[in-house]
């Protein structure tokens, strides 16, 4: 049971200048931020290897004004567009200083990451993500997560930072709001207790704790977390017992596109280069370029729970530039069909049904009706048959709600005043999304990752 505790409590085993809880994107940026600047850095990790939710997504990261931007011709990008972008998408709920600031940050970080620490970075060109108006899409040249987290825990190892796996840190040793070291629980039930100089939460969210996400998410109790089970809402849960000013505990990522009974994510990619998504029925029930988060709550609210993601060839080839995608063809989750009558056949679905959404969408694309659901399908080629068809469901991504934190990434207490010593970032830290589902702009997640881990690492070197 995880519990904040008193410092007098606390015999030191060990002592190190920073501690970082959790070894996923914010928590190895922070430590190559505070390794640099010279504090001795431990970061602790419950599982014995690191992977977290950062090693599932699929590691895109926006970031405006990069050269790796410039590189391909993308000029006109700015903090001050990119935190425009993030606004419109949480119809102006985000805090605006935390915007502005990740805004601003992550670019330089991701330059940082290149030039000091090896990390490659391509921009994905090909498509744009709901809200985005500049293509600022980052990611490794494999395009994962895993990768991304792999190529971090490379540069952390080669910077000299130490990594405990096997490290489940369950308390905090605080008193009068200062933090003076940490708990850690071995699974052979020993304990060590830490002492620190500064602790940076990097222990993402409550996803993985199905009571809190029923409490503060009621709309996705029961439905599918698909996030790392190890992020339990240990930093939510701290910062209660602390007195921190906590916000947005309603906020999250969902997603729509989850491969049903499979389990791999079907990127959004595919509707915004022209598939469409439909029930059991045969028919259309959304705007599917309102958003992948908010197409959670909409699939999950048809029948059974499910929805299809309906294309054609060309997109399926364009598919197949995403890992997840291939793998989702070996795993047999896409179907194939000549025509429509087949593809109703094939996926059980009421064959007029389905060829009247298939003539509605054609009439859409050659802009002959407007859509009942608002999208604009003009600027797509029209979908014509070989068909292909995935299930899928809704799911819980990760939570946006968290400990607020000021410029520094310094946790804020309750009545507004920072703590000396404690850092969040990443899932652990309100996120940039506002209080519900379609506040989310693609790529939220390891924007607070890495920004406020790269803020964070730098103000813990300082505590
Ligand atoms: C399928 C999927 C796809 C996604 N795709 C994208 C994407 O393309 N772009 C994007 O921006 N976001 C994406 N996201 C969201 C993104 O993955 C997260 O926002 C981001 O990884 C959070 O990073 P983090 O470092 O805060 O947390 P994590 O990477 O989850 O790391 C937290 C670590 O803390 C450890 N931990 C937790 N509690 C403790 C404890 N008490 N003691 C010790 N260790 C602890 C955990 O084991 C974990 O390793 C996606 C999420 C999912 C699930």
């Amino acid at each position: 049971m995880s519990a904040v505790l008193p410092a007098s409590q606390m015999r030191a085993d060990a002592e190190v200048d920073v501690a970082i809880i959790g070894a996923g994107a914010c928590g190895l940026v922070a430590a190559l931020r505070a390794v640099e600047a010279g504090a001795d850095v431990l970061v602790l990790e419950r599982d014995g290897k690191p992977t977290g939710s950062t090693s599932m997504s699929s590691g895109f990261i926006p970031a405006p004004a990069t050269r790796f931007q410039r590189a391909i011709g993308v000029e006109e990008d700015s903090p001050e567009r990119f935190a425009a972008d993030i606004q419109a998408k949480a119809k102006d709920r985000a805090d605006p200083g935390l915007v502005a600031s990740v805004s601003e940050t992550i670019g330089p970080a991701l330059e940082w990451l290149a030039d000091r620490h090896g990390l490659a970075w391509i921009v994905l060109d090909d498509f744009l993500y709901p809200g985005h108006s500049r293509h600022r899409m980052h990611a490794v040249p494999e395009k994962t997560g895993a990768a991304l987290l792999q190529r971090l825990a490379t540069a952390a190892d080669a910077a000299g930072v130490m990594v405990a796996t096997g490290a489940h840190v369950t308390g905090l040793f605080a008193d009068e709001g200062h933090v003076r070291g940490v708990r850690i629980s071995r699974a052979d039930g020993t304990e060590e207790h830490l002492s620190c100089k500064a602790l940076v939460l990097a222990c993402n969210g409550y996803g993985g704790n199905a009571d809190v996400v029923a409490q503060h998410i009621p709309e996705l109790d029961g439905a599918q977390y698909y996030g790392h089970a190890g992020n339990q809402g240990d930093a939510v849960l701290w910062g209660q017992a602390l007195g921190a000013d906590i916000r947005d505990l309603s906020g999250y990522q969902g997603h729509g596109s989850l491969a049903h009974p499979h389990q791999i994510l079907i990127s959004w990619a595919l509707m915004m280069e022209g598939a469409i998504q439909i029930n059991t029925d045969g028919r259309r029930f959304s705007n599917e370029h309102g958003g992948y988060s908010e197409q959670a709550v909409n699939v999950l609210g048809q029948p059974a729970r499910v929805a299809w993601n309906v294309y054609d060839r060309r997109i399926h080839e364009f598919a197949q530039s995403f890992p997840d995608y291939r793998d989702a063809m070996e795993a047999g989750a896409i179907r194939k069909a000549s025509s429509a009558s087949e593809l109703a056949k094939l996926i059980g679905v009421d064959e007029p049904v389905l060829s009247e959404t298939l003539r509605t969408i054609a009439a859409l694309q050659r802009g002959d009706a407007a859509d009942e659901f608002g999208r604009d399908f003009t600027t797509k080629p029209a979908l014509k048959a070989p068909l292909f068809a995935v299930k899928v469901t809704g799911a819980l991504f990760h939570t946006q709600g968290g400990l607020m934190v000021d410029g520094d990434a310094r946790v804020v207490a309750a009545d507004g005043k920072p703590f000396a010593n404690l850092f969040a970032g990443g899932g652990a830290a309100r996120g940039v999304s506002g209080p519900d589902v379609s506040g989310y702009l693609s790529g939220n997640g390891l924007l607070t990752a890495i920004a406020l881990g790269y803020i964070a690492g730098r103000g813990a070197s300082r505590a």
